[in-house]
């Protein structure tokens, strides 16, 4: 890594160089019991979210680690709390969220005996020296993201006329039908009409 990467990630205390997601064990391995806790403020590196809904990159979170050596490996838990920025599903608006989630799972030592939980999802191989923990915050985060974002649960969405905000305008209505689409719709049921006749003289 050359001395200009290196110097621009050096706010990543402690993780000076490294993602804010790793954290060095070589010190906890092998030492049943032996248990650390990790506190950190620090800007996302990358956004953490879905396509409708995220926390944006650059945002300051807050990403709390407890690290705890078992048996064969390492147990670790902890929370992350961060901003999501996303729209409405219905009308549009922007969407803030705030997201708190913990997470959870066992960090296997390379020639740790795989066990019947080794397909679960929570259970990791780690090589003995750095736990990273990015893809099981990942997993929390998305996981705890709303399937369709709304800005108030009772959202009325858009008018589908105008695009009007319907929420902004109580009582909005068109009641006044617009002659081009009367014009459009009598053609519309014209050619309906035709396609029925000619249907109707195939089959006789
Ligand atoms: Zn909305
Ligand atoms: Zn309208």
């Amino acid at each position: 890594m050359d001395r200009k990467v290196r110097d621009e990630r050096v706010n990543h205390s402690p993780h000076a160089g490294q993602s804010p997601y790793r954290f060095p064990v070589r010190d906890l391995v092998r030492r049943p019991g032996a248990r650390r806790e990790n506190r950190d403020a620090f800007p996302l590196p990358e956004a953490l979210g879905t396509d409708l809904i995220a926390v944006p990159e650059g945002a300051t979170v807050q990403l709390d680690v407890s690290c705890e050596v078992v048996t064969d490996g390492i147990w670790v838990s902890g929370s992350f709390q961060g901003e999501a920025i996303g729209e409405c599903g219905r009308c549009l608006d922007e969407v803030r969220r705030m997201v708190d989630v913990t997470f959870q799972g066992l960090f296997l030592y390379p020639d740790a005996p795989l066990g019947e939980d080794e397909d679960s999802d929570d259970v990791f191989v780690f090589d003995g020296e750095t736990i990273d923990v990015e893809e099981v915050v990942r997993d929390a985060v998305v996981t705890s993201m709303p399937f369709t974002p709304l800005c108030a649960p009772d959202c009325q969405g858009l008018c589908d006329q105008c695009g009007a905000r319907l929420a902004d305008n109580p009582g909005h209505a068109h009641e006044v039908l617009d002659p081009r689409w009367a014009a459009l719709q009598s053609v519309q049921d014209q050619s309906v009409k035709d396609r029925n006749e000619r249907s109707d003289e195939k089959e006789s």
